[in-house]
């Protein structure tokens, strides 16, 4: 037997011996730290035995918590744990964002006193990037880091950030610079939420959730050895982490499938959805989310080990579309049935439906606006001209 079969028999032998049954199929992913209500002891569970194994962050080094595996080790992982039903051990902002970015630009000691914190699950991460007058145009940022020796004290306020509440450390985009080009006055800091200086308020988004916050700084401290990389340097470093935020993920959470709700809606004829408008417009969806996934899985397997670039925004971008596309269908199909809020006239599928509706617009908005990944992919994937 190779050394890669018997690497993939020893993973699903340990999955199957590991993975708490209440699990198998779970949607949600555990985001780390302990504050999320919705955490069950199942996840919590399953993120440790992970973490003792290193599968949280596979590829990362084993002493910052990762279990050292090659490309072709991963993908024998990945590949067990979709056959298992298994839902990702862990994600969030802290395995997924800062943590990667640390592997390409922290020092020593970040990463040390970061990595494994991050794949263990201890803490979750928010990201300090957008603020009220700086959003799309993320380099006018004002939010200003102030030098006092060997610390700098943060003031100003970030918006639209994701899980503050929840959160017990925040990676945060900071002007160290008001004289330079404000492309080269940014620099990237770390400092936990729990700073009396940080007041974190929720805001509620038109779903109903409050998975947002405005975050305010009064004399936040954040010691100089949590600068990543140089002062003045951060532009750099914060576009890094937005290719690896824009990444396509191996598991998503699927949206509902089209075919039963066209059937039950539009009608069923043969077996086949009825009305052939509606079959054509369902099929070209189903197609082109297939052809994407093929296409993000050989990315994804094309670019192991290797940094991202700016063609994530390719991927960013058509993903968004994709799925408003399908959510728009989807809420057209079902008519006024469709549209519910709340109340009996209307099942919990449905209600359900029209807020992932009204949710997937945001996709078009994190982590950079449709209109901005086009504006990436001509000047810095096609090299059209500013
Ligand atoms: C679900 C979600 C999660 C988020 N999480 C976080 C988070 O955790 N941390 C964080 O820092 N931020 C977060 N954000 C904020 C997000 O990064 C910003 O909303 C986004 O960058 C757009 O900025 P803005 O809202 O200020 O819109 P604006 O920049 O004001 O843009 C308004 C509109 O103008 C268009 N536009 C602007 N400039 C151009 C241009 N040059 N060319 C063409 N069109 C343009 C935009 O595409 C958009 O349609 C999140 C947003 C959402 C929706």
């Amino acid at each position: 037997m190779s050394a890669l079969a018997e690497f993939r028999a020893e993973t699903r032998a340990w999955i199957e011996a590991n993975l708490p049954p209440g699990l198998r199929g779970a949607g949600t992913v555990f985001n780390g730290g302990r504050k999320t209500p919705t955490i069950t002891p199942d996840a919590l569970r399953w993120a440790e035995v992970c973490y003792e194994r290193g599968y949280t962050a596979p590829t990362w080094p084993k002493e910052y918590g990762g279990a050292d595996l090659t490309a072709d080790e991963q993908k024998v992982l990945r590949e067990a744990m979709l056959a298992a039903n298994a839902p990702l051990p862990l994600g969030g902002h802290g395995l997924t964002m800062i943590g990667p970015t640390l592997l390409e630009y922290g020092t020593e000691d970040q990463k040390s006193r970061h990595l494994p914190n991050i794949a263990s699950g201890t803490y979750r991460w928010c990201q300090g990037y957008s603020e009220p007058n700086a959003g799309s145009d993320l380099a006018s940022l004002q939010t200003r880091a102030d030098d006092h020796g060997d610390h700098y004290l943060v003031n100003g306020s970030k918006i639209w950030t994701t899980g503050a509440h929840h959160a017990d450390w925040m990676f945060c985009l900071v002007r160290t610079n008001f004289d330079a080009p404000k492309w080269e006055g940014i620099s990237l800091v770390l400092f936990p939420m729990s700073d009396p200086g940080v007041t974190v308020q929720t805001i509620t988004l038109i779903n109903g959730s409050q998975e947002f916050c405005q975050c305010f700084f009064d004399d936040v401290v954040v010691p100089k050895v949590d600068l990543v990389h140089r002062e003045n340097q951060g532009w750099a470093v914060g576009k890094r982490l937005l290719q690896h935020e824009r990444m396509p993920s191996a598991q998503r959470t699927a949206p509902p499938a089209l075919d039963g709700i066209a059937k039950r809606y539009a009608g069923e004829a043969d077996g086949r959805i009825g009305d052939a408008a509606t079959r054509e417009e369902v099929l070209g969806i189903n197609m082109d989310a297939r052809a994407f996934q093929l296409t993000q899985r050989r990315a994804a397997e094309e670019r192991e080990g290797t940094t991202p670039t700016f063609v994530t925004s390719m991927f960013k971008y058509y993903n968004s579309e994709l799925l408003t596309r399908h959510m728009e269908t989807l809420t057209r199909m079902c008519g006024t049935q469709g549209l519910g809020w709340d109340g009996t006239a209307f099942t919990a599928e449905e209600l359900a439906n029209t807020r992932a509706w009204l949710r997937v617009k945001a996709n078009t908005i994190a982590a950079g606006s449709s209109e901005i990944q086009l504006n990436i992919i001509a000047k810095r994937v096609l090299g059209l001209p500013d």
